[in-house]
């Protein structure tokens, strides 16, 4: 059973943070409840004050702007950001990523902030927003601050959030011309938690070489995992079968991954090869296009 604790619901996100930095570690914010609730009913999370902000609407928006690029609320849930035409058509990956994201009822409650700022590395939208080099809006009573999407992840369930400090905003850049950027993952039914993940990001330059590459895995390591030396691999060079095998290659040689009933470490690493080249394989052919 759930701990006893003292329930606030704000509906602003001043107010919200006013009762942050009062109750500081003794509070909890719950935003749709989906991982929460499982952690404080196993007890491993006991809150004095739970900070309800489902009710503040200030925080669910998708705004898109050619220039300044894509801006998500915090509370914006996973459906809204599946279906919305904006995101389709500019950030098709996004979109994709939370039409694999758990079932349509965890979907229409959870919220994108929530799934971050829980900081599992098996959740898929980090590994996205890292490769689409997403930006983090923090806030306090004192202030804001902004986070790279990478360094937001500091271990298993550990972010980097201060406990005065709220997730608000998630800021996508649009990304280069000619980039196309794709997220497989490793089910074993729609909408499971990924065996493993990978995010490709990779923007080609006007010879059709590799001018940048992002590589982030799912579900590899504590964290969220940028593969920096498979990104390497192809970046400069041209783009071919056997790149792609390498880059693979590399990144499970990166990768840290958990062993559970899903799959031993070296299945996860078999698989991160796979799923590495594959999605690198995608997001080549959408760079193409682009
Ligand atoms: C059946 C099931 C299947 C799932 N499958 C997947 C899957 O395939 N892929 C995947 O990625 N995820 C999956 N999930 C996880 C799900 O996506 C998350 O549980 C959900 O997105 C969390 O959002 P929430 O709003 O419910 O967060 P909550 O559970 O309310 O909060 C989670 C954590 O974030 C904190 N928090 C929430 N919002 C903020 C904020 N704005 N600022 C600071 N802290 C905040 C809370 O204090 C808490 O620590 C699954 C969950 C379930 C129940």
């Amino acid at each position: 059973m759930i701990a006893a604790f003292e329930y606030f619901a704000p509906k602003t996100v001043r107010e919200a943070l006013s009762l942050l930095a009062k109750y500081k570690e003794e509070a909890k914010m719950i935003a749709g409840g989906q991982s929460i609730l499982v952690v404080m009913k196993q007890r491993l999370l006991t809150p004095e004050y739970l900070i309800d902000i489902k009710g503040i609407t200030d925080l669910d928006y998708i705004k898109y702007d050619e220039g300044k690029g894509l801006r998500i609320g915090a509370l914006t849930i996973h459906r809204a950001i599946e279906k919305s035409p904006v995101i389709q058509k500019h950030f098709g990956v996004l979109s994709e990523m939370e039409g694999n994201l758990a079932t349509i009822q965890t979907r229409n409650w959870g919220t994108i902030g929530g799934n971050i700022c829980h900081g599992d590395p098996a959740g898929d939208p980090a590994s996205v927003l890292i490769a689409l080099k997403a930006k983090l809006k923090l806030a306090s009573s004192a202030g804001e601050r902004i986070v790279e999407a990478e360094e937001f992840s500091k271990d298993y369930l550990e972010v980097a959030l201060e406990p005065n400090e709220m997730l608000t905003e998630i800021q996508v850049p649009t990304p280069p011309a000619h980039t196309g950027t794709a997220y497989e993952k490793l089910m074993v039914m729609k909408g499971d938690m990924g065996i493993i993940g990978a995010a490709v990001s990779i923007t080609l330059d006007s010879k059709g070489g590799c001018g940048d590459a992002r590589i982030a895995l799912s579900n590899a390591a504590s964290v969220p995992l940028r593969a920096k030396k498979a990104e390497k691999v192809l970046i400069g060079k041209t783009i071919n079968n056997g790149l792609l095998t390498k880059a693979g290659e590399v990144a499970s040689t990166e990768a840290t991954p958990p062993a559970d009933v899903h799959g031993s470490i070296e299945y996860r690493r078999e698989m991160a090869k796979v799923f590495v080249k594959r999605a690198a394989q995608l997001a080549l052919e959408r760079a193409k296009a682009a």
